[in-house]
């Protein structure tokens, strides 16, 4: 079978997880900041703070986004359902907005569109590597006084205006689960350009904390720690920051082999009609962490019976991005028409792309895909 993904994992990171384990020091520590700088220093941004998972770091951006009960917070359907989820830890109402056909993303249109009063904040997504438009939806959103909290869970190594998909952004929150590029098993930053801001994440990870556990250990003296406010277990172990200090070793070369890979699939799917795959966008480059097709109507076979076949023939694909409100989860949401959103969530499928694809197994994809266009 070949696989839609697998995570790129060396003999480097088992030795750097070993190294921590030998250590003696497992939670939370000089890995995990050092992990924090050069995350952030490679991002573009001004600071980072390690989290458990892309899902705790979206909570804590809207704790500290000062978003609760009574608020809404734009988010796009066509996202992982953590997304949305995020939005209901706080208290607040998710408000679903369309997306873009090309790009699968939030729009200065779209949201627009589901705006109201009681709007607070708008999480943007940049879906399955693609990046947003970054200068267009932050200008927007600090033109109607929102916050702009970005789901950077997919995006480390995209970029936006020739810049890292995060540089610029007020909060962003990234994934290091092994479905995305760079991955520490599970885990997630928050990074922020705001000194105060990271004070306070910094806190909210570890239990609302005046001092951490880290440094009250380096300490000679002992120190008498304060909890300032009721918050969370949400930190990174150093376990986790080691293999993932190596692994941001390797991204620029993991999206480099990603995107040769992404070309060599638009050649070979060029003569196929009634089939889009994703490009990037005129703004940017994606990482190709999802790549996904589009079939339109043209293509005979049903979206469905694609993903039966090609797993008779050996080949792992997945269904395209999901849609949050057409999930139990979400069905007393009443959302406005989200025409898009269903189209592509009914009509893509993603197919494998990772670091020990072939040629031969690209070619192999596309014949199958070939054989059932007509
Ligand atoms: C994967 C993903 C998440 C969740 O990331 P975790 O680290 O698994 O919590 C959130 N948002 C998007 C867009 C994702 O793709």
């Amino acid at each position: 079978m070949i696989p839609v993904m697998i995570p790129m994992l060396g003999e480097e990171e088992a030795e750097a997880a070993a190294e921590a384990v030998r250590s003696g020091w497992v939670a939370q520590g000089p890995r995990v900041a050092r992990f924090e700088r050069e995350f952030a220093a490679t991002v573009g941004a001004g600071h980072g703070v390690a989290v458990s998972s892309c899902t705790t770091a979206l909570h804590l951006a809207l704790v500290v986004r000062a978003v609760g009960p009574g608020d809404e917070v734009i988010v796009p359907s066509l996202s992982f359902i953590a997304t949305a989820n995020a939005v209901r830890y706080v208290g607040a109402t998710p408000v679903f907005a369309d997306v873009d056909l090309a790009t699968g993303n939030l729009t200065v249109e779209t949201v627009d569109a589901v705006r109201t009063p009681r709007t607070r904040a708008v999480i943007a997504v940049h879906q399955g590597g693609v990046p947003f438009d970054t200068a267009a939806l932050r200008k927007a959103a600090a033109g109607w006084g929102l916050a702009l909290v970005e789901d950077a869970a997919c995006a480390a190594g995209s970029t936006a205006y020739g810049q890292p998909a995060g540089a610029g952004a007020a909060i962003a929150a990234w994934s290091f689960h092994p479905r995305k590029v760079l991955t520490t098993g599970e885990g997630g930053m928050v990074t922020v350009d705001d000194a105060e801001v990271a004070t306070r994440l910094r806190r909210l990870r570890e239990h609302g904390m005046n001092v951490s556990a880290a440094d009250r250990h380096a300490s000679a003296q002992p120190v008498l720690e304060a909890y300032l406010e009721t918050a969370y277990n949400y930190r990174m172990t150093d376990i986790q920051a080691a293999v993932g200090l190596v692994q941001l070793g390797r991204l620029a070369g993991l999206v480099a082999q990603r995107r040769e890979l992404a070309a060599r699939y638009h050649e070979l799917l060029a003569d196929i009609d009634g089939l889009v795959p994703v490009r990037d966008p005129a703004y940017g480059q994606s990482n190709y962490q999802s790549f996904w097709v589009l079939l339109n109507p043209a293509f005979r076979t049903g979206r469905d019976e694609v993903l039966a076949e090609l797993a008779r023939r050996g080949v792992s694909a997945r269904r395209g991005i999901m849609a949050a409100h057409l999930e139990p989860a979400y069905a007393d949401v009443a959302p406005g028409p989200l025409p898009v959103t269903e189209r592509i969530t009914r009509d893509s499928l993603i197919l494998p792309l990772h670091h020990r694809l072939t040629e031969d197994d690209q070619k192999h994809i596309v014949g199958v895909l070939r054989e059932l266009a007509h």
